[in-house]
């Protein structure tokens, strides 16, 4: 199996439009050693060939370009062959309008997300109106053959997140997705929202060999301190990084062979190479 990620900043992207957060003005400006990040997004394939897309952002058009494998191979033609969907946030589903010229676009989903982007956010809704959507409904816990001895299993990751669309008490609000490769034996783990780590979300995490991970923010009132948002990293449904319950800390012990974080807020230290914080992550074999 092979994961390539084509994005890895949370929504906004870094930088952001509209912010002159410390690292959001030193990527413009140069000032610091930092590279611009598209939003995040992870495409992986059995045999790169046949590739699955996992979430769809506002950054697909300008992600696929950019990654030779994923170009048309004939006059219409595309090795995608499926979107994965997390969640039914907008930096992970908006891309999926921007698929429209496709036939038909195959989407893996869980029902409430499914439910969210018909009837809340209109995003399949208005698509549809483009292109046959083909939805392939995710149940956490059953095997899903992807083919060439790629599958993967969605688990539940249970949010408190007040919702903008629906009740916020549907099941499958928000999944992980767990894949494995029938001919190493190998696996990963695509987990680009977690806000806590529940000892069944721990368990999916357990032996992989690639666990690419929420690191939205490093500490949990980051956005406070900076003067941006009201809210708790937490409270915007993401674990944040520091701290003796972050996820650093908790990822100790858990036997994973390499750990990527990945949906990085602007916001967050790591983002310069040169930060304290990102020294840390390194001193702790962990990548950004
Ligand atoms: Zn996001
Ligand atoms: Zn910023």
């Amino acid at each position: 199996m092979w994961l390539q990620v084509l994005g890895s900043a949370a929504g906004g992207g870094f930088p952001q439009w509209n912010c002159g957060c410390p690292g959001c003005s030193a990527v413009r400006t140069g000032s610091r050693p930092a590279r611009p990040r598209t939003q995040s997004s992870v495409a992986v394939t059995a045999d790169q060939r046949e590739w699955f897309l996992l979430n769809a952002s506002p950054d697909v058009r300008g992600q696929i370009e950019a990654f030779p494998p994923l170009h048309p191979r004939a006059g219409r033609d595309t090795p995608l062959r499926a979107v994965l969907l997390t969640d039914a946030e907008l930096d992970h589903t908006l891309g999926l309008l921007l698929l429209r010229e496709a036939q038909t676009l195959e989407v893996h989903a869980t029902p409430a997300v499914y439910e969210t982007l018909r009837h809340g956010s209109g995003v399949l809704a208005t698509l549809e109106r483009y292109c046959r959507v083909e939805w392939r409904p995710v149940t956490p816990g059953v095997d899903v053959a992807l083919g060439e001895g790629l599958s993967y299993r969605a688990f539940d990751v249970p949010t408190t997140k007040r919702a903008r669309f629906g009740t916020g008490a549907e099941a499958g609000r928000v999944v992980g997705y767990r894949f494995t490769d029938a001919h190493s034996g190998r696996a990963a783990v695509y987990l680009p929202g977690v806000q806590r780590l529940t000892p069944e979300v721990r368990e999916q995490l357990r032996d992989c060999a690639c666990l690419l991970i929420d690191g939205t923010c490093w500490h949990d009132d980051e956005m406070i301190r900076l003067g941006l948002a009201a809210k708790t990293a937490a409270e915007m449904g993401h674990l944040p990084i520091a701290g003796p319950d972050g996820s650093l800390e908790q990822l100790r012990g858990l036997a994973v062979e390499r750990v990527i974080y990945i949906h990085i807020n602007n916001t967050n230290p790591v983002l310069l190479d040169d930060s304290p914080e990102r020294r840390l992550l390194a001193e702790r074999g962990v990548e950004a």
